[in-house]
């Protein structure tokens, strides 16, 4: 990212909107907006490594309520919940910080939920572990603000694997739910 050429656009959107760029609250903002940016977009360069790997024999492994921040591509506001993940490990488990690093990966995009959900089991399903199913509970700012105004949840899913078997699938989607009280799913 350019960082001047980004604080010049934030200074001509402050203009645009009607305000003075250059008075006392207003002058740091177009700096401050272009180093959050490098920090909310940061997706684009990261690595999750998941090839790191552990080696365990292991059945399904769920981590649950994994924060995420993401920022919608169609009004780049804000969408933001939680991100479970159940995966049947193939003899290798991954740590908990490497499937963290995978969600921020795809969240610190433009995104849209439902590419979010897919692309994070799409990725663990290529480490080649038998099955897969990413579930992502989230609130959008653009529907809060703007438009319906309703805080209504979304909730998006994506199974890969020995979970796109039914049966298999309401196993792992009830285990989840059991432990996870204020999830919509
Ligand atoms: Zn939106």
């Amino acid at each position: 990212m350019d960082e001047e050429r980004v604080k010049k656009l934030v200074r001509e959107l402050i203009i645009e909107i009607g305000e003075d760029p250059t008075r006392e609250g207003l002058k740091d903002t177009p700096g401050r907006i272009a180093q959050m940016y490098q920090e909310i977009f940061a997706g684009y360069e990261s690595d999750s490594q998941l090839s790191v790997q552990f080696s365990e024999d292991s059945d399904t492994v769920i981590a649950r309520d994994i924060q995420f921040y993401s920022m919608c591509e169609h009004h780049m506001l804000p969408f933001l919940g939680k991100i479970h993940i159940a995966y049947s490990p193939n003899g290798r488990v991954f740590g908990i910080s490497k499937l963290v690093r995978l969600v921020e990966k795809y969240s610190k995009r433009l995104q849209i939920q439902e590419r979010l959900t897919k692309n994070i089991a799409d990725e663990l399903f290529a480490q080649g572990v038998k099955g897969v199913i990413v579930i992502a509970d989230a609130e959008h700012l653009c529907m809060r603000m703007r438009g319906v105004r309703n805080d209504a949840t979304l909730t998006s899913f994506a199974s890969r694997g020995i979970y796109e078997n039914k049966e298999e699938k309401e196993n792992i989607m009830a285990m989840i739910r059991k432990h996870t009280p204020n999830s919509s799913i």
